[in-house]
């Protein structure tokens, strides 16, 4: 046969999937990170807070493990334990970091601005909110009812609890097109501010937007951000979008409040034919 007819979406976005922490709420993405230090630190092993952050997006174990991999993690959890780190260990530091996690979540709970004019925006134009986190479904039991009282309530949420697999695996994705029933997956795009969850959205089928200011790449406050010269800034945001265009996001922004305009290009996009 010389020419095969192929099925195109080019219908509009019916759904975003937004991240929770730097996407939402806790700017800067603060809350697993200062846990993360705190559980090496009682194993006597202190680590940075950039080697805390290095794998944020994952399910919170198997970020610790991928912390205890950081080559000079690893090489000073040899020299202080004299054994390198065990799978035990792993799992010791994980129980260890669910009760602190839990204590302090709600410290971390306010949202980032933006957020409540955008989701306002996305509804406005048809769109069904679902969420994706590298949390345990515990935290985010407490996190959503935080995010209630300021306004937020997205119409599904998954966290990496509830999934054979978290980021980059696409499956807390596509478990909330499954909740929100919709498809095709090209009908949606992944918010998050991380390079994972830029992977989970690509690996999903979906478009992708990072974000690069307000959550883990810069790991800053607002006050903090604000503080910055103006070089510094501008380095710190350079470094931060190439990360995530390098890793495929379709496109990177600032902050939430960004996004908006973005689904008009996509959906101009997907109005020409055109595929994530
Ligand atoms: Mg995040």
């Amino acid at each position: 046969m010389d020419f095969v007819f192929k099925r195109t979406y080019r219908g509009p976005l019916r759904a975003v999937i937004l991240d929770w922490a730097g996407t939402t709420m806790d700017y800067g993405c603060f809350a697993p990170a200062v846990v993360f230090i705190e559980v090496f630190k009682r194993q006597g092993v202190e680590i940075t807070i950039a080697e805390a952050r290095e794998p944020m997006g994952a399910h919170k174990k198997v970020h610790i493990r991928a912390i205890s991999k950081i080559p000079r993690v690893a090489q000073a959890w040899q020299e202080i334990k004299g054994q390198p780190c065990t799978e035990e260990d792993v799992e010791a530091m994980f129980q260890a970091f669910v009760p602190l996690q839990l204590d302090c979540l709600a410290d971390y709970a306010d949202l980032i601005p933006g957020t409540l004019e955008a989701c306002a925006d996305f509804r406005e134009r048809g769109l069904k909110i679902g969420s994706t986190t590298g949390y345990t479904g515990e935290m985010m039991k407490l996190l959503k009812d935080e995010a209630a009282k300021r306004g937020y309530v997205p119409d599904s949420s998954v966290c990496a609890t509830d999934v054979p697999a978290g980021r980059p695996h696409p499956w807390m994705c596509l478990q909330n097109a499954f909740h929100l029933e919709i498809y095709p997956m090209e009908a949606i795009v992944k918010v998050g501010d991380t390079l994972p969850d830029i992977s989970e959205g690509l690996n999903a089928g979906m478009w992708t937007i990072g974000l690069a200011v307000t959550g883990n790449e810069f790991g800053m406050t607002e006050a903090e951000v604000a503080a910055m010269d103006a070089a510094g800034y501008e380095e710190q945001r350079d470094k931060a979008y190439g990360r995530m265009a390098q890793t495929g996001a379709h496109y990177v922004v600032d902050s939430i409040a960004d996004v908006s305009p973005l689904l008009d290009q996509i959906n101009a996009r997907l109005a020409a034919g055109e595929q994530p």
